[in-house]
């Protein structure tokens, strides 16, 4: 398939504006051939009135249209095969394997969403029966279900080009759900993000679902996406990126005349505790387990553990992971303005007196290792924020309390970890107990890197990890971002198989 570098408007090709760019590839850091142009105002306006009148049919379509429709949406992204394969690998860096693994994730995203749709249970019906008799008032039928919101403007990360982007899960949830989606095209794989959006319109074609059920629009300015938040046909946004993005969206959005919601799914450190009897039986492996995680591809995850917690005493494990790290040699990141953003923060950090690095320091990117107190990390929160990349920061406490005092100060983040033994886990209760306040997924003796696609997953938290700690971007119950519940009052018999 040949690459247009078009606006995909519903099924029709556009391009009215003569702004271009083109991608790169990052481990040359040569331009790509094809020439993309930036969607002019007209263009967003046209692609988000098509959104606005395919959700009328959209938001009727029963759970088994939809579910055909993810199916043949997963079928088409399949049938790309090689030429998906290879262009994701040229505009990313990233290894063929990993975006096959991608790849198979996406897939199963999308299969998981129509799994769920077809048991027909997604809309969550809660019927309150009437009582007529009821006494000193009869009690009417109540009737609660979840309904679509309308056409939502969805944002992916450079990180994720498959997996949180264009067929991602916010795509994904927001189809299911019935609501059209247009979609901001990531500069940094724009030949991708055209290739999965065509699979998609195929997709729709061959379902029989509404022209306009997705459009996408390419930018490598912060223009279209301010002006498709701001567009006043547009219910609500789904974002994976970064805090500054994700937050500037969020502030466009509720300035509006009519506010709505924004999903920012954005950067985290997700912390690692490792508990003292946990070290005594293991620390070798847990230091290797830990570097692996550190910089697994490239340190570029959301789930990246960028920090990690011991008692000072431990300094013999601190050393391993630094060990670890060193011999551990990274791939190109996937942007030069990421690799900068990380050279930057790594330098900030090490100018300061009160942070030791604890690795080689080179030219090239290498894996970096950082420790400093709690007392410093409580007093000066911005040493703990993150830096997108292969890089840990180690909080050294000197006793419980200090280890405890510095979970209480931690702001939101989408996990955190603890490694204990079952005496650990009894003697840190209380950590439990706070960590839990501060993270959308708590996980034990394992590592935060990996995400399971499946029902009860949670990848979210509180702010700043999210601008809504109350949902979830991955796994089918992200579906309620973008539905409302609606309560019918003694719903007529004859309405009541209607297509709400
Ligand atoms: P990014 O630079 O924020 O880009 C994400 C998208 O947002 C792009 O389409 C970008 O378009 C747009 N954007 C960014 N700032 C904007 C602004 N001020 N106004 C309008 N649009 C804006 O993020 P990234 O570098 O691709 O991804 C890396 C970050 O994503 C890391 O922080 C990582 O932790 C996070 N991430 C989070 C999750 C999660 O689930 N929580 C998953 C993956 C990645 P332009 O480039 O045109 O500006």
């Amino acid at each position: 398939m040949n690459l247009t570098g078009k606006q995909l408007i519903g099924n029709t090709l556009s391009q009215i504006g003569s702004h271009s760019f083109t991608g790169f590839n990052p481990a040359t850091g040569e331009p790509l051939s094809t020439v993309f142009y930036e969607a002019t105002s007209k263009e967003i306006d046209q692609a988000v009135q098509l959104a606005d009148v395919a959700f009328s049919i959209c938001r009727k379509k029963r759970g088994p249209e939809k579910a055909l429709f993810l199916e043949t949406i997963a079928e088409e992204l399949l049938a790309l095969d090689t030429e998906l394969i290879e262009t994701v690998c040229l505009e990313t860096a990233l290894p063929a394997a990993r975006i096959v693994g991608e790849r198979g994730r996406t897939i199963g995203q999308l299969r998981l969403f129509a799994t769920m749709l077809r048991e027909g249970k997604w809309n969550n019906e809660i019927i309150d029966p009437a009582q007529p008799d009821r006494q000193p008032i009869p009690k009417p039928e109540l009737r609660q279900l979840q309904i679509p919101i309308g056409p939502v403007a969805v944002f992916g990360a450079s990180n994720f080009p498959l997996a949180f982007s264009v067929a991602g899960g916010d795509t994904v949830s927001a189809l299911a759900a019935g609501c059209p989606v247009i979609f901001k095209a990531h500069p940094a794989h724009p030949g991708t993000c055209e290739l999965v959006g065509n699979a998609i319109l195929k997709a729709a074609e061959k379902t029989s679902m509404p022209n306009g059920v997705f459009s996408m629009v390419q930018g490598v300015s912060h223009e279209v996406g301010m002006q498709l938040v701001q567009h006043p046909l547009i219910r609500a946004v789904g974002f994976t990126g970064s805090y500054r993005g994700g937050k500037a969206l969020f502030d466009l959005a509720v300035r509006r005349l009519e506010p709505i919601p924004v999903y920012a799914e954005m950067g985290s450190t997700n912390p690692v505790f490792f508990l003292p009897r946990a070290l005594k039986a293991n620390a070798a492996a847990l230091a290797q387990a830990f570097a692996n995680s550190v910089t697994l591809g490239s340190g570029q995850f959301c789930t990246n553990p960028g920090l990690f917690v011991v008692l000072k005493s431990e300094e013999s494990f601190v050393n391993q992971v630094a060990e670890n790290l060193n011999k551990i040699s990274v791939g190109a990141m996937l942007t030069s303005g990421i690799q900068k953003a990380f050279s930057d923060g790594i330098t900030r950090l090490k100018t300061q007196s009160e942070i030791t690095c604890r690795t080689h320091s080179s030219d090239n990117l290498t894996p970096v290792l950082l420790t400093m107190t709690a007392v410093h990390a409580i007093s000066d929160p911005t040493v703990t924020e993150e830096v997108f990349g292969p890089s840990t920061v180690g909080i050294l406490a000197n006793d419980k309390t200090e280890v405890l005092d510095f979970a209480q100060s931690l702001k939101g983040h989408l996990t955190a970890t603890i490694h204990g033994t079952a005496e650990d886990i009894e003697a840190y209760k209380d950590l439990i107990d706070i960590l839990t306040l501060k993270v959308g997924r708590l996980v034990f003796n394992s590592f935060p890197t990996g995400v399971e696609v499946s029902p009860a997953m949670m990848h979210g938290g509180p702010f700043p990890a999210t601008t809504d700690a109350r949902s979830t971007s991955v796994g089918t119950t992200a579906i309620y971002r973008f539905t409302r519940p609606i309560c019918f009052q003694d719903l007529p018999v004859s309405l009541q198989d209607e297509k709400w």
